[in-house]
């Protein structure tokens, strides 16, 4: 088993360890991001607010949830502590 902190939840690739946020998908897995039927999912920084919008690509609508699919895996988006978004997996181990 590849520690999850240190290799990224959904492509199981290398990434650098990062304490706050120990569970952040990679920026390769992050920007291919859907809802559960497929739809895929943009991430708008807004720096506003709690910081991000979520919209459907297609549209343009706003979605109410920060929950997102990373290649089947179930993840949430936030914003970022320094700025930016982070896409972390849910540990569902727990
Ligand atoms: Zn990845």
């Amino acid at each position: 088993m590849k520690d999850p902190g240190l290799h990224c939840p959904v492509c199981g690739s290398e990434k650098r360890e990062n304490k706050r946020y120990p569970l952040y998908v990679c920026a390769t897995c992050s920007a291919n991001i859907e809802d559960e039927s497929g739809r895929q999912l943009a991430i708008t920084n807004t720096h506003e607010g709690d910081g991000i919008v979520i919209t459907y690509a297609d549209t343009g609508e706003e979605r109410k949830s920060r929950e997102c699919i990373v290649q089947g895996i179930r993840c949430f988006a936030r914003q970022a502590h320094f700025g930016g978004v982070v896409i972390q997996a849910f540990d569902e181990k727990k």
